[in-house]
């Protein structure tokens, strides 16, 4: 241990104490892109002891140019994301924990997915999930670091219950959707990912490490290609915030979400049943070979039929490409997958 983390432990804010520190902490990195492999690979190489990675996507060769831990060979094979990074994360640190999950985050599973960990990594590209984290994270007193970027631009700020201002204090409503830059319109550039995430990770170490006199306290913001770094001190939490005054968890409660979402930039749309259910992926592929060309690994299964490609997970679930048109999507699940 001495030798592997030798570095850190000279380092001042972490020492002995802190790397015992680390080693015995749980982190879950929710969302796994460009912030969530940058978050994962920095907290694996610190020595944080157990990771728990959860994404609901594929790896595709788009993602390449800033999700820094994939291979081509993981958008070939079309390896779940949660599934390629911990693969990879193995080979950079065999004494730490890792383990994947494949899953859309809604507020059915939310809960038990950040359940007894020490701080939840913010990885997802969109305010639904935020709001949804923040709720679980402010209900059951876990901290959680909040990180998002697009274009050349990054913003941080990290939540802790009961002590610092939560995600709704600060932003009381998603920004509506029409007028938010996402990666739609606007693309993003790998270095504004690495300094978000690297100012998250730091923010990860100082919770873990119980040094949390050198949190940043902010919202901070970068812009890498206009040159602008600001720092929003935040101080008071806001006196109705629903959330973390009030403790009325609307996004939990309200028990709806999108079941069926277009996707960030994709031409995609993502189908979650309802119901509980489990595919066997070789049967359907043996009944789907007659309606195109069909893809089999051990945790997807994609369909090529006409201008459409559908990507069936075993829990039922499937990301269809081609179109961003939600009815065209659900229809298209009826035919292939079923109802
Ligand atoms: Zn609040």
């Amino acid at each position: 241990m001495i030798e592997r983390y030798s570095r850190q432990i000279l380092f001042d804010g972490i020492g002995e104490e802190g790397q015992r520190r680390l080693l015995g902490s749980r982190a879950v990195i929710i969302g796994c892109g460009a912030l969530g492999t940058a978050q994962a690979e920095a907290l694996a190489r610190a020595g944080v002891g157990r990771l728990r990675i959860v994404d609901r996507d594929f790896v595709e060769a788009s993602n390449l140019q800033r999700q820094t831990m994939f291979t081509e060979q993981d958008a070939r094979e079309r390896l779940p994301k949660a599934v390629a990074c911990v693969n990879h994360l193995a080979l950079i640190n065999s004494e730490i924990d890792a383990e994947s999950l494949i899953a859309d985050v809604n507020y059915s599973n939310v809960e038990s997915i950040i359940e007894g960990c020490d701080v939840v990594m913010d990885g997802t590209d969109n305010f639904a999930t935020r709001y949804l984290i923040n709720d679980a994270c402010v209900k059951h007193g876990i901290n959680w670091v909040y990180g998002a970027a697009v274009g050349s631009y990054g913003v941080t700020m990290t939540v802790r219950p009961e002590v610092s201002p939560c995600l709704r204090c600060i932003f009381e409503e998603a920004p509506p959707a029409a007028s938010a830059p996402t990666c739609d319109t606007a693309g993003v550039i790998m270095p504004v990912i690495s300094v978000v995430a690297a100012v998250q990770v730091s923010e990860a170490l100082k919770l873990l490490t119980g040094r949390v006199e050198h949190l940043h306290r902010s919202l901070m913001q970068f812009d890498v290609w206009n040159n602008e770094w600001r720092r929003i001190k935040l101080s008071e939490r806001s006196p109705d915030c629903p959330t973390c005054v009030l403790h009325r968890y609307e996004m939990l409660d309200a028990e709806t979400g999108d079941f069926v979402t277009a996707l960030c930039g994709r031409d995609a749309v993502q189908v979650n049943p309802r119901r509980l259910a489990q595919v066997d992926l070789p049967a359907l592929a043996k009944r789907l070979s007659a309606a195109g060309e069909v893809q089999l690994n051990p945790y997807l299964l994609r369909l090529r039929a006409g201008p459409y490609e559908l990507t069936i997970f075993k829990d039922a679930r499937a990301i269809i490409r081609g179109t961003d048109d939600v009815p065209t999507a659900r229809s298209l699940y009826a035919k292939y997958v079923g109802t």
